[in-house]
């Protein structure tokens, strides 16, 4: 008998594990991938760190959070700023006075603020009640129609007026000159990548590692393992989905290694039409610099497109829906949730929230510590 079962390798799995061995806990993480990390799990391809599981940007404003990472790795100075690409045009991201001066010509913060101000009324919006309302009235209609709306509606296959608010408030709005996509005090990319960063989270002589092995197909043997059991796969999939699916969004990425050294000069650009079927294109290189490890100019590059859907049994869910109905629903299961006493849920599908790397590192080290306790 052992006293922890971690099941999933990713970042909420991996910072449980290490903080239940810290303090003295046996503990085996299985995953049923053959590789941990989950999906911040970085591969390397002629000297590139890819992200295989989409582009993954450690952002946070927690000190402690940030304190917690730098143990594991050294984190190098990218600072994210995706550029827009709506039919060849090209913007700033996130909306700033850069993204403004190329859309309407404005030169100064108080024309900004007086354009979208008067693009914001003739809409008539005053609350805003939906991801439609809530852009236009953070950034006017124009930037909303080129920027945001097909992006949005290719990114979660729903029109913006059926998604809640909260999501587009995940970009930051400025009256400044600052292509700085997040509002954080620390940011940047683990270097070696993220998977060498939960290897070596995972090292410690209390910590088992089991991959290829799907919890789900064999409960009853895992559950004999061990005293308690850490889970952080979907919290639906985990009751045998009994009170219906909830719904995910899932990507599809079409990697490339081309034979030139730069192919976009930038880590992501999206595209923000409706028409162009990938919503962005991710080039590996540029989240350390287009260097290898030694300092010397990569000759290759990967790309990645990025392609959402609904996710569907057999694929991998990466986004959870946050509206009405689903979160209804997830309640629900939290209910049952919490009355497994021997259970902890937790991570972005164990509790159904579009949650950032940072914020799941804070709720794994709070979590812990209330088991400890
Ligand atoms: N978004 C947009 N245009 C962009 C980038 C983002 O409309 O060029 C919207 C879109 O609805 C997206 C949301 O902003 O789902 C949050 O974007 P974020 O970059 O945080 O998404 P993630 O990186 O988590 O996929």
């Amino acid at each position: 008998m052992i006293d922890y079962l971690i099941v999933g390798a990713g970042l909420f799995g991996a910072v449980c594990a290490r903080q239940f061995a810290d303090t003295g806990r046996s503990v085996l993480v299985i995953d049923k991938r053959d590789h941990i990390a989950g999906n911040v799990y970085t591969e390397k391809i002629e000297g590139i760190n890819v992200h295989k599981y989409g582009a993954h940007i450690f952002h946070t404003n927690n000190e402690e959070v940030w304190d917690y990472v730098n143990r594991f790795a050294v984190f190098n100075r990218f600072t994210n700023s995706p550029v827009a690409n709506y039919k060849g045009e090209l913007y700033s991201l996130p909306f700033n006075m850069y993204t403004f001066n190329k859309m309407w010509g404005v030169v100064t913060p108080e024309e900004a603020a007086a354009k979208i101000e008067e693009q914001r009324k003739a809409a008539g919006i005053t609350e805003p009640k939906n991801l439609e309302e809530q852009a236009i009235s953070l950034v006017g209609t124009d930037i909303y129609e080129k920027l945001i709306k097909g992006y949005t509606q290719k990114q979660w296959g729903r029109e913006c007026k059926e998604l809640p608010a909260f999501i587009i408030k995940r970009l930051p709005v400025r009256l400044t000159f600052d292509n700085n996509y997040f509002n954080a005090l620390f940011q940047g990319i683990p270097v070696g990548g993220y998977t060498k960063m939960v290897e070596n989270m995972l090292d410690h002589t209390g910590i088992k590692v089991q991959l290829g092995v799907d919890y789900l197909e064999d409960r009853e043997k895992w559950n004999a393992v061990a005293d308690k059991i850490v889970y952080t796969g979907p919290i639906d999939a985990y009751f045998d989905y009994k009170l219906g699916c909830l719904e995910y969004r899932s990507v599809r990425f079409e990697n490339e290694l081309l034979d030139m050294p730069n192919f976009q000069g930038n880590a992501a650009v999206n595209y923000t039409d409706a028409e162009t079927p990938w919503t962005r294109i991710i080039e590996h290189k540029w989240f350390e610099f287009g260097k290898d490890e030694d300092g010397n100019d990569l000759p290759k590059t990967v790309i990645s497109r990025e392609y959402s859907s609904e996710w569907k049994p057999g694929d991998e869910p990466y986004y959870p829906v946050n509206d009405e109905k689903n979160s209804a629903l997830y309640r629900e299961y939290r209910k049952l949730a919490d009355k497994e006493t021997r259970v902890i849920m937790g991570g972005r599908l164990g509790e159904y929230r579009y949650y950032d790397m940072d914020q799941v590192i804070a709720a794994a080290l709070e979590r812990a510590e209330e088991e400890l306790r």
